[in-house]
């Protein structure tokens, strides 16, 4: 996954810079999320939306179907993509 990455700020290829994403074209540094899930935020998005990585999956709860759904995708190393709707 990581090869396909594209810097959000230039759309230069991303690569890992001491455990950490960065973009050799334009000198911006990326995060991961606590879970390692690479974080591709520049610094003005953070601060223009106030957005910090957390281990929650959405501020929303979820139905007994749908946390059984995220426990077998992330048991299995996978990722859950909250796409969100309200
Ligand atoms: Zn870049």
């Amino acid at each position: 996954m990581k090869a396909n990455l594209r810097c959000p700020s230039c759309g230069g290829s991303v690569e890992e810079r001491g455990g950490a994403l960065a973009c050799p074209g334009c000198a911006t540094a990326y995060g991961h999320a606590p879970n390692g899930a690479p974080v591709m935020l520049t610094p003005e998005l953070r601060e223009a939306f106030r957005l910090d990585p957390t281990d929650n999956i959405s501020a929303m709860s979820y139905d007994r179907e749908a946390m059984d759904l995220i426990a077998d995708v992330t048991a299995k190393g996978g990722m859950v993509l909250d796409c969100g709707r309200g």
